[in-house]
């Protein structure tokens, strides 16, 4: 038996609104708190969980940048002359995405989404290494550094593997006690939320399937350690797409080339923008400020939410849409799909959650870069005393 086992279980979309009126996990983490998320998708959010900062500081922000200089792709270009048929076939895109994020030795997430071939070399791609890994970060490290430079024995789930092979992974490791701090990474009600939307009795069936999992896996953790220290936490949360807005046809019908004149890329709840002339920028301003279901996102704003970037790396000009509205197509899909995220971190469904069995949680605890402090401070005490236990002998002796 160890004394302290820190257990971060992080549940993709499982946001306040989803949780909020369902008992999810009150038998064994009954404190619950509402947290502020960051503005943008998964890209943002995980490594502002996993460095405690925010996007302006790490950034790690939206995937794709113009960065025609910088581009990868340019061994992808042939493609362009595939008939569209094929290439816009998510099949294909997957299995392609596979190939290439092998050759260019990307070791994060990678998906080719559904940018066209035509203008792939006008972009980079941000996550070229994976957040869940020490030296994961653009910039800075994050907790895996942490533990690293501190000797502290850690699990982390690998996001490649099934939710399933991921609990299975870490109760080996605590049935072995060979760790002092666990992550595990569960994304299945996210993508479950993105395609049933989030009033479907699929949500609440899988947060009891969830349940079963923690109750086996809390059971196992008893067995080894005297304490365990919970957190059930979530990066964001899922709106249902009630409005698609075509907001690609409305700049393509301008008198403008995208890689002469502008370029964009088409998020599926913001579009970002870079300007190779004035009358672009002029023109593409003005059609936007006309589009009802969204807005440019001044300045100010992206400061206050620490998405202003002062080289423009990720866009010029940022459009976001109202929650429930989706870009489609966009170069994230091309077909509409019943639930999304990436809206302003104010709006209803974009609020994350934190369950936890501990009584104590600091008030400075409000967004989710702040569950780093709760990680390296829980990270610190199990050190101590699991190596207090590791050392009778020396404490007799003292
Ligand atoms: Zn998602």
């Amino acid at each position: 038996m160890k004394p302290v086992l820190p257990l971060f279980v992080f549940i993709d979309a499982c946001g306040w609104e989803i949780i909020k009126d369902d008992p999810f996990a009150r038998v064994f983490a009954p404190s619950r708190k509402r947290l502020d998320s960051v503005f943008g998708y998964s890209s943002a959010c995980v490594p502002s969980i996993l460095s405690g900062r925010w996007p302006e500081e790490h950034r790690n922000w939206c995937y794709f940048v113009h960065d025609p200089k910088n581009s990868p792709f340019k061994s992808v270009r042939p493609l362009r002359w595939l008939p569209a048929a094929v290439t816009s076939r998510r099949m294909f895109r997957r299995w392609l995405a596979k190939l290439v994020k092998v050759h260019l030795n990307f070791r994060g997430y990678f998906d080719l989404y559904n940018i066209p071939f035509q203008h792939i070399t006008l972009f980079d791609f941000t996550e070229k290494k994976s957040p869940l890994k020490p030296g994961g970060m653009n910039r800075g490290p994050n907790i895996f550094d942490f533990l690293e430079e501190r000797n502290i024995r850690y699990h982390v789930s690998a996001p490649e593997k099934s939710e399933a092979d991921n609990l299975t992974a870490l109760v080996e490791d605590i049935e072995t006690e060979s760790i002092d701090f666990a992550f595990l990474y569960w994304a299945g009600l996210d993508g479950l939320l993105h395609m049933v939307g989030n009033q479907s009795p699929a949500v609440p069936a899988k947060l009891r399937r969830y349940e079963h999992w923690l109750e086996k896996l809390l059971a196992a953790a008893k067995q080894h350690y005297s304490e365990i220290r919970l957190y059930l936490f979530s990066d964001h949360g899922m709106a249902n797409c009630d409005e698609l807005l075509d907001l690609k046809a409305k700049i393509e019908a301008l008198d403008l080339r995208m890689g002469r004149d502008y370029v964009a890329v088409y998020d599926s709840t913001m579009a970002r923008f870079w300007f190779l002339n004035d009358g672009a920028r002029q023109l593409i301003t003005q059609i936007l400020q006309q589009v009802p279901q969204g807005r440019i996102v001044p300045d100010q704003e992206l400061a206050e939410m620490r998405t202003l970037f002062a080289d423009r790396y990720f866009g010029e000009l940022i459009f976001l849409v109202k929650e429930g509205v989706l870009i489609v197509p966009s170069h994230m899909g091309e077909r509409p799909i019943r639930g999304m995220h990436g809206y302003h971190p104010k709006d209803k469904h974009s609020y994350a959650a934190l369950l936890t069995n501990q009584p104590d949680l600091p008030g400075e605890i409000g967004a989710i870069p702040d569950i780093f402090k709760l990680m390296t401070r829980d990270a610190l005490l199990a050190k101590a005393r699991n190596a207090e236990r590791a050392e009778p002998s020396n404490r007799k002796l003292a």
